[in-house]
């Protein structure tokens, strides 16, 4: 019998990576510290426990990203997904579980499956030399002791214990006809070309709005066992920033200077919103220095009445959370290792992704890429068209990194979501010829993204190396 593999951890994502390794046919060992040790907000000794929300979010896989990884996984034999779809509750289009009833389902499955044995114990530091295939999913409230041992081997500032989520846009919701695209001063810098913002000119009156609108908009607060958290100066949030003076934007994030917009060069902006392309893609443009904890339904509010947002879609709404994450599209290969030490894979929320069901699925990565290495056959990630790897692609890699970030690295969490897929154009005209307008047309581009997606990941999983349904 092949050497097992350690998974430090056993969360949604360990659980899952645990799953399709043993149903892969390789030994494995979860290590979950509680009940011994608990963390901030965990109460049960349950696997896979939902932490906050009982609900996996849309169950639909023709038009939400999510309901498509639901699918993925569901065809990938996902133990996770079948746990959820055997403890569904009415939900609308939402897959809401019993969240007692899930995580047991789990937590009795793996306990039952032959090859798999739980450990209930911390691991304090790095593992023992001679666990020669790992995974770490131990998500955003990591031990600490495991953590700093983490730090120590990356670095001090590869390794998050917040995020500062800016909103993401969706390029095709963007204005054209009133934003334009420049670098202040037209300064191309290392890899630009002079014009790699999109630049969201205000005017004074504008502005005052905004800032009208922004301070009288409802945030949430840090959680007690947050507040604790250390979190740098350079990344208030900016209704923080907008509190300490009405004009502060205007000298931070928000300055103007450097920036002529060409379809009213005559007049300079007051003040200027930037968007910096933030996937390679070129779908999904972030919006600079506006980390927030406004509650989402305002940030739409709000952020819509900038200039040249009015019709947004986000891809991700900003927040600020306590958190632990890698700075991965830097550190992990293509199969989640660390380039520093492969024996090391990383999955779940500590890799950068961001949800139950993308840390479940990037377990299910992690689970069979680890199998695969002691029965000596290569794993294939799967292709960048599918949920799976469009998620995976983005945090190891698809990410771009903004140069000067200060001892921050600039990867945030990222759900998952269609501008992450590479795109594709949508119909012009429904099957009866019919001309596909608006939402009509967003709604035919989704479909065929998932179309496309369900067709490439059976390809992949009809490779050897698959995993058999869950029963
Ligand atoms: C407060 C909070 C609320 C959230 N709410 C939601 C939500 O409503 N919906 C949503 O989609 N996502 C939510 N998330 C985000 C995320 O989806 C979940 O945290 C998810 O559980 C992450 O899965 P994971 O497997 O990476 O980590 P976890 O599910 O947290 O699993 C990690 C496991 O590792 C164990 N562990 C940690 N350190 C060690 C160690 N040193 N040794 C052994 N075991 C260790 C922990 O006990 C835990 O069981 C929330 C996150 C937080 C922090």
């Amino acid at each position: 019998m092949s050497q097992p593999i350690h998974i430090i951890g056993g969360g949604l994502a360990g659980s899952e990576a645990a799953w399709q390794a043993a149903c892969a046919g390789v030994p494995v060992i979860v290590h979950e510290m509680r009940p011994v040790r608990m963390t901030e907000v965990h109460k049960t000794a349950d696997l896979a426990e939902l932490v906050c929300s009982n609900s996996l979010r849309s169950d639909d896989a023709q038009a939400n990203a999510v309901g498509l990884l639901h699918e993925e996984m569901r065809r990938a034999g996902s133990l996770i997904l079948s746990a959820g779809d055997a403890n569904k509750l009415p939900a609308g289009g939402a897959l809401a579980v019993d969240r007692d009833g899930f995580s047991a389902t789990i937590t009795r499955r793996l306990e039952a499956h032959p090859l798999i044995t739980i450990s209930r114990a911390e691991v304090t530091g790095l593992p023992p030399t001679d666990w020669r295939n790992v995974i770490v999913a131990t998500g955003p409230l990591t031990s600490p002791a495991l953590a700093t041992a983490i730090q120590q081997l990356t670095g001090e500032t590869e390794l998050a214990f917040f995020d500062a989520i800016a909103p993401i846009v969706h390029l095709h919701s963007i204005d054209q006809t009133v934003t334009w695209r420049q670098s202040r001063y037209h300064k191309a810098g290392p890899a630009g070309t002079g014009a790699d913002y999109i630049n969201c000119p205000m005017t004074s009156v504008q502005y005052q709005a905004f800032i009208d609108a922004l301070l009288a908009a409802e945030a949430t607060s840090f959680k007690d066992w947050e507040a604790s958290t250390p979190y740098f100066d350079g990344c208030l949030p900016i209704e923080v920033m907008a509190q300490r003076g009405r004009e502060t934007l205007r000298y931070g994030p928000m300055k103007p200077v450097g920036l002529c917009n060409p379809h009213a060069p005559d007049q300079r902006p007051y003040a200027v919103v930037q968007l910096r392309q933030d996937n390679i893609l070129g779908t999904l443009w972030n919006m600079v220095g506006f980390q927030t904890k406004l509650r989402h339904g305002e940030q739409v509010r709000v952020f819509r009445t900038i200039p040249g947002l009015e019709r947004a879609e986000f891809a991700r709404l900003g927040g600020l959370h306590r958190n632990t994450f890698l700075n991965s599209p830097k550190l992990l290969d293509a199969e989640l290792r660390l380039r520093a030490q492969p024996r090391l894979r990383f999955a779940g929320q500590i890799t950068g992704c961001e949800g139950y069901v993308e840390s479940a699925a990037i377990g299910l990565l992690a689970g069979r890429s680890a199998a695969a290495q002691p029965r000596g056959e290569r794993w294939l990630p799967p292709p960048p068209t599918t949920a799976f790897g469009a998620l995976l692609a983005h945090i190891t890699g698809g990410h771009i990194s903004a140069a000067a970030e200060d001892a921050r690295h600039s990867f945030q969490p990222m759900n998952v979501n269609f501008g992450l897929f590479p795109p594709l154009e949508a119909p012009s005209h429904d099957t009866s010829g019919r001309r596909v307008k608006g939402k009509e047309r967003g709604l035919a581009r989704k479909r065929a993204l998932s179309a496309r997606a369900l067709a490439d990941l059976d390809r992949w999983l009809a490779a050897p190396a698959t995993c058999a349904a869950a029963q």
